[in-house]
């Protein structure tokens, strides 16, 4: 037993500063977060105006058995802390040939759905497809996910046939074009590429595992918003002892004889560590918190995309949307074409349209709904200017939600139905959370090699210093960053003799 308790410092109350903050104090240390904002969540936050309530970041929560695993970790369970509701469908997705479908969780029912809506050879497709993103998870769930980063190495240690099967040298598009006839169902898997900011034209095959992560294992809502999933964190890490400093930005991760040791606030006062997590975003962090290490390697990996939030208050209920809504463009490719290639705002984008008041009614005025809509973005750069093209582009997406639920026969006027509408651009994003270039998961996937040039949960220099989030190991969203917090601090535990 090791009486010394070690006092650790973790800068951003993000799900991963909170994820690694828990794992640390479980495991006995004294850990003070410190954080900018006046609340936890970091991206994952709400927003309250004139009786309706949004949920301003994610909104589909994945593998709850990692949530699970770092409750357990704590001693306690999650299910004390977080309803955790299954969504039944997952999400309705809507064409723009007025093909309508809702996915399920539950391959017997999903199978019927697509044979009565592709006929039988799409629906035997399905079947080999999830056979197919099992045998991915299986394989890479090991070295790419619950462990730490992996090596060249990792790789090589993979038995020959492994190797091929986690299917690294065909796209996620290439591998899902091969299982389905109908271009419904080819455009519903690709999106998947989305979740962590890809393109499926060039991720490669091996990010079909997600598709098996949602499709297979399910999708939850927590009771409440999805912001009560980061309340619940700060409770845990309250419980145990952890110190969690609102309104405290941190200016400076002090660095001596390159050893990190600990943290210098905006006030000037220090807060002095045997270690540091950093939850910012790696290359933010890189810029602004670590001035005099200047290591630009990150840099020259590609940001994942952004995000145009619009949310609005709608009078009006709305029986045939559920919790979870996918309005498809026509034009796939170009979508994504527009946000890697041209890196402007899409021009006949997939519009994502969550409404919590869907679970919880009370998210809204009686008579109206919360409605979330996420359009996929490109990390900010000189080819789209957000101020002066933002207020254009906001007018063109109301107008295109419109037609594309007049498509599905859904009648809705955005000038009679909108009470109130908020916006987060990618610039907000960045300027809210410290993300480099407003990136909402860090960096794409969209080489084979991401996995590898990510930066891991330890500094390869600075000794001491940790990371957790999005930007490191083993990538973006929710569950990812969750584990990378959990990373962290098994590796910072090891390190300081937890
Ligand atoms: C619109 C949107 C939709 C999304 N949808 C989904 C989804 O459906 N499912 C999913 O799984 N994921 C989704 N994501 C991604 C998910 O939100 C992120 O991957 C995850 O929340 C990132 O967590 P993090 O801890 O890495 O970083 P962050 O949440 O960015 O936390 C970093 C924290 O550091 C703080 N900070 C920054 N600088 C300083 C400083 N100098 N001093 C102190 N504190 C500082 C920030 O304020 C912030 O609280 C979405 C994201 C967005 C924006």
């Amino acid at each position: 037993m090791n009486h010394h308790r070690p006092r650790i410092v973790v800068v951003g109350a993000g799900i991963g500063g909170l994820s690694a903050a828990i794992s640390l104090a479980a495991r006995g240390a004294r850990v003070t977060v410190a954080e900018r904002l006046d609340r936890p969540g970091g991206k994952m936050g709400e927003v309250r105006a004139e009786g309706f309530r949004w949920d301003t970041g994610p909104s589909v929560i994945t593998m709850q058995h990692v949530y699970e695993k770092l409750f357990s970790l704590a001693g306690r369970a999650l299910d004390d802390y977080l309803e955790l509701t299954p969504l039944h469908p997952i999400t309705r997705y809507f064409w723009p040939d007025g093909v309508m479908i809702d996915a399920l969780a539950d391959e017997a029912a999903m199978y019927e759905v697509i044979r009565d809506t592709f006929g039988p050879e799409d629906a035997n497709g399905y079947r080999r497809f999830m056979r197919y993103a099992r045998r991915l998870h299986d394989i890479v769930g090991g070295p790419f996910l619950y462990r730490h980063k992996p090596s060249w190495r990792d790789l090589l240690s993979l038995p020959l046939a492994d190797v091929l099967r986690i299917d690294a040298l065909r796209t996620m598009h290439q591998a899902i074009a091969s299982y389905f006839k109908s271009p419904h169902l080819v455009q519903l898997f690709d999106r998947f590429a989305t979740y962590n900011g890809s393109s499926p034209y060039r991720a490669p095959a091996t990010l079909n595992v997600i598709a098996y992560v949602e499709m297979a294992q399910g999708a939850w809502y927590p009771r409440g918003g999805v912001f009560e999933f980061a309340r619940a964190w700060e409770r845990l890490a309250n419980e145990l002892g952890v110190e969690i400093r609102y309104g405290e930005p941190v200016q400076e991760i002090c660095v001596r004889s390159g050893v990190a040791e600990g943290v210098r606030l905006a006030g000037g006062a220090v807060l002095p560590a045997d270690a540091v997590v950093c939850n910012v975003d790696y290359v933010w962090a890189q810029r602004t918190l670590l001035p005099a290490h200047g290591r630009k390697r990150a840099e020259v990996l590609e940001p994942s995309c952004s995000g145009f939030v619009m949310l609005l208050g709608i009078r009006g209920e709305f029986p045939h949307l559920a919790h979870h809504n996918i309005f498809f463009t026509q034009n796939y490719p170009r979508e994504f074409e527009d946000i890697f290639d041209r890196r402007i705002a899409p021009s006949d984008p997939t519009l994502y349209l969550c409404i919590t008041s869907k679970s919880d009614p009370d998210h809204a005025p009686a008579g109206c709904e919360n409605w979330f809509i996420l359009v996929n973005a490109p990390a900010l750069s000189e080819a789209f200017d957000w101020s002066s093209q933002g207020e254009h582009y906001a007018q063109h997406i109301r107008a295109l939600l419109a037609a594309r639920l007049a498509r599905a026969g859904i009648a809705f006027s955005p000038s009679d139905a909108v009470l109130l509408e908020r916006r987060l651009t990618p610039l907000d994003l960045q300027a809210t959370y410290g993300g480099h270039r407003g990136a909402i998961y860090g960096f794409s996937s969209n080489t084979r090699t991401t996995a590898f040039m990510r930066p891991g949960n330890r500094d390869g220099q600075i000794r001491r210093l940790y990371y957790a989030s999005g930007s490191v190991h083993p990538g973006g969203g929710v569950p990812l960053v969750t584990l990378s917090g959990m990373a962290a601090a098994e590796q910072a535990a090891r390190d300081l003799g937890l």
